[in-house]
C-alpha cells in the first residue's frame, strides 16, 4: 500500500492490496516455490493502448487497456469497465482477481480484464459505439481477443450493447469464423447471449449471502436469525449487480432498508419496494425523493446506517479506515470488486462483521459467462435436446403414479411435474449448483486449517487450484 496522504482517506495501489490478500493466504500453503507464487501474482500480459477518436471536427485520444493476468488456462476471460477513473493498476487488479475468482468456482479460464477511461454518462452513444469498435479492433490487432484467446464481458458501465457491438467487430474482420459468437460475453439473447446472463452475478451474490445465512452457528455467532427473511439489508450502487441482487433478496423476504447511488441515498426503516424504486429512478432519473423515503445526501453515510447486511456494489475501496468503525452491518458482501481495503478488513474483523469476499460473492457473472461461452461454441440452445424428452418421460411417470394409486393429481401440480427444463431453469440450477459448492470449499477449507477469514480461505482454495493446474501443465522451458 501506498500512503500519499495521511490527513485524508488513503489512497491505494489496488494491485498491492491484492498481494497483501495473496501473501496472508500463502502461510497456509505448504512447499510451494517461491518463484511459482511470483508467477501466479504476476500479470502475464499487459496491453495498453491510445487510439484517436473523431468527434466532431476535433480529435481525441482515447486511454484503454486489456491485460491478461494469468494463462494457466486458455481462454483467458474478463469484463470491460468504462470509467474515467479507469487505470492500469486498477485494471491490472481486476484481471488478478478474475484468475482467483475462475478457479474458485470451477471456471476453467484464466483471468483477465480490460477498461476504456470515459465516462460513459456524459459520452453520447454514437461515440461510445465508435470507442467500443474501435477498442474491439485493436485487440484484435494484436490477438489480444477470441474464442480461444481472450473473451471480454460486461464491467462497470457496459452491457449487452457494448458486447453485441465487440462481436459485429469481431465478426466484420473475421468473417466466416464459424465460433465467431464466442468471443464475447454478456450479449443480448438475440445475438447468442444465453438466458440469465444479465442477472447472473446479482443472483450469485443472493445465493451466497443466502447460504451463510442458512448456517445455524454463523447466524448464532453473529446474534442473527436464521435465514434471509426479515434481515435488514443496504445496497450501494444500484445498476446491474445491485439492482438484480435487490430484486432476489426483497423477493426472498429480506428487507430492503436503503439504497446508495452516486447523486445521494434513500432510506427507509420499513423497507422500500426495489420494483418502484427502480421504476422511480427510470421516470426521474435519481433515486432520490422517493415516496416514504429520506434522502440522505451524502451517499458514502448510507454504509453506516443499521442494517444486517451491507452490499457494496459500485465501486472498490469504499470501505476504508475512516468509514470502516462506523458499520453497523454485521454482514458485508461483497458484490463489487475490492470494496474493502485490507486496513479497513482488520478494523471489521475485530468489530466481528463476517466479509463474504469477491472473489467467491461476485463469481455469478463469470459462471454464467462460461455457459454462454460453452452455449455458442456448441451452437445449440439449452434445452433444446432434452425439453420435450423430459416431458413425454415426466408425463409417463405421472400416468403410471395416477393408474396405481387410482387417483388424479390436481392440474397445477401436473403442470409443474410435466414442465421441461428451459434454458433459464439449466442455467440458473448451474449457478445454484456453482454457488452452494463454492462456499462450502471455502468454509470447510477455513475450519480444517484454522483460517479466521473467508478471503484468506478463498486465496488457499484459488492458489491451490492454480498451483495444481501449472504442476500438470508444466513450466514451458
Ligand atoms: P454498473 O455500471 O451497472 O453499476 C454501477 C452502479 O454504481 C451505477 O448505478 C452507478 O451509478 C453506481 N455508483 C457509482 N458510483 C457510486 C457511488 N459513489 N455511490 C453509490 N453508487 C455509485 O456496474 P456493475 O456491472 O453493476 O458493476 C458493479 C461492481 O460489480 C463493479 O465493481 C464490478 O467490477 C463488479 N462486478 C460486475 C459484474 C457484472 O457481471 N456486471 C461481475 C462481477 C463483478
Amino acid at each position: 500500500m501506498s500512503k500519499k496522504n495521511t490527513n485524508k482517506v488513503e489512497t491505494y495501489s489496488f494491485f498491492s492490496c491484492i498481494k497483501k490478500n495473496f501473501d496472508k493466504a500463502t502461510p497456509f500453503l505448504s512447499n510451494i516455490e517461491k518463484g511459482l507464487l511470483d508467477q501466479i501474482q504476476s500479470c502475464n500480459a499487459v496491453y495498453r493502448m491510445n487510439f484517436p477518436i473523431k468527434i466532431g471536427k476535433k480529435i481525441k485520444i482515447i486511454e484503454a487497456y486489456r491485460v491478461q493476468h494469468s494463462h494457466h488456462k486458455l481462454p483467458c476471460k474478463g469484463g470491460i469497465r468504462y470509467s474515467i477513473k479507469v487505470n492500469q493498476d486498477e485494471i491490472m487488479t481486476l484481471a488478478a482477481l478474475m484468475t482467483y475468482k475462475c478457479a474458485i468456482v470451477d471456471v476453467p479460464f484464466g483471468g483477465s480484464k480490460g477498461g476504456i477511461k470515459i465516462d460513459p454518462q456524459t459520452t453520447s452513444i454514437e461515440i461510445i459505439e465508435k470507442i467500443t469498435r474501435r477498442y474491439t479492433s485493436e485487440l484484435i490487432k494484436k490477438n489480444f481477443i477470441g474464442p480461444g484467446i481472450d473473451v471480454p464481458a460486461p464491467d462497470y458501465g457496459t452491457g449487452e450493447r457494448e458486447m453485441s457491438w465487440i462481436f459485429d467487430t469481431f465478426l466484420s474482420i473475421k468473417p466466416g469464423e464459424v465460433d465467431a459468437l464466442a468471443c464475447v460475453t454478456g450479449k443480448p439473447i438475440s445475438q447468442g447471449g444465453v438466458r440469465g446472463r444479465k442477472e447472473a452475478t446479482g443472483l450469485g451474490v443472493f445465493y451466497g449471502i443466502r447460504e451463510l445465512c442458512r448456517i445455524k452457528k454463523e447466524m448464532l455467532y453473529l446474534g442473527l436469525d436464521v435465514g434471509l427473511h426479515g434481515k435488514k439489508i443496504i445496497i450501494q450502487g444500484l445498476g446491474n449487480v445491485g439492482s438484480h441482487a435487490a430484486y432476489f433478496f426483497h423477493e426472498a423476504g429480506a428487507i430492503i432498508v436503503g439504497i446508495a447511488e452516486r447523486e445521494g441515498a434513500i432510506y427507509n426503516p420499513n423497507g422500500l419496494n426495489i420494483s418502484n424504486v427502480l421504476m422511480h429512478l427510470k421516470n426521474t432519473g435519481s433515486i432520490l425523493n422517493f415516496p416514504e423515503s429520506k434522502n440522505i445526501e451524502n451517499t458514502e453515510k448510507a454504509l453506516e446506517l443499521e442494517c444486517d447486511i451491507l452490499i457494496p456494489a459500485a465501486l472498490e475501496n469504499v470501505i476504508h479506515t475512516k468509514n470502516a468503525y462506523r458499520i453497523k452491518a454485521k454482514i458485508i458482501g461483497e458484490a463489487a470488486n475490492g470494496p474493502i481495503t485490507p486496513e479497513a478488513e482488520e478494523i471489521l474483523e475485530k468489530m466481528g462483521v463476517i466479509i463474504v469476499p469477491d472473489i467467491y460473492l461476485n463469481a455469478g457473472g463469470v459462471t454464467v459467462s462460461y455457459f454462454e461461452w460453452l452455449k455458442n461454441l456448441s451452437h445449440v440452445r439449452y434445452g433444446r435436446m432434452e425439453k420435450r424428452l423430459s416431458e413425454n418421460m415426466n408425463s409417463y411417470f405421472l400416468q403410471v403414479i395416477e393408474t396405481i394409486c387410482k387417483k388424479k393429481i390436481p392440474k397445477e401440480e401436473k403442470k409443474r411435474i410435466l414442465r421441461g427444463p428451459r434454458e433459464i431453469d439449466l442455467v440458473r440450477s448451474g449457478l445454484e449448483d456453482t454457488m452452494i459448492i463454492g462456499f462450502h470449499k471455502i468454509r470447510d477449507i477455513k475450519k480444517s486449517l484454522g483460517i479466521k477469514n473467508m478471503r484468506t480461505a478463498a486465496f488457499v482454495l484459488a492458489i491451490k487450484k492454480i498451483i495444481d493446474s501449472y504442476e500438470k501443465l508444466g513450466i514451458f522451458p
